[in-house]
């Protein structure tokens, strides 16, 4: 999608810092870090939530979590917090699929 922020970065046409990146999705680090370390990973392809997450494109998913075990392992992280916020209730400002990677502080339970 055109206009649709991560699909021009998964494009490389915006810049990103990245940590990891396939044919199938890419982890960057986050703009704005809630955490001193804070990273995102998102498919290639558009998916707009987890909500729009289906048995035909769902795949990618169990993909992203592979590519979060393995990363967060590269970094030397043994306790992080993987979130995705679906709609604007929850926080969701950009609507395409994305798990954010926080990690590096102590973290309170429940979210806010
Ligand atoms: P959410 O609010 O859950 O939809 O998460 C979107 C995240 O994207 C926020 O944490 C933003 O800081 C981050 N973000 C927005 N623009 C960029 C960008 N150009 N590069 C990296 N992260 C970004
Ligand atoms: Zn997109």
């Amino acid at each position: 999608m055109s206009n649709c922020l991560f699909c021009n970065i998964a494009a490389g046409e915006i810049p990103s810092s990245k940590v990891y990146e396939d044919e199938l999705c890419l982890a960057f680090y986050d703009i704005d870090p809630q955490a001193p370390t804070h990273f995102l990973v998102i498919p290639k392809a558009h998916i707009s939530s987890v909500s729009e997450i289906n048995e035909e494109n769902g795949a990618i998913v169990a993909h992203i979590f592979q590519v979060i075990a393995q990363e967060t392992k590269k970094l030397g992280l043994d306790s992080y917090r993987v979130v995705s916020n679906i709609g604007a209730q929850a926080g969701q400002s950009v609507f395409h699929l994305h798990f954010h990677v926080l990690a590096g502080r102590d973290m309170t339970w429940p979210p806010g």
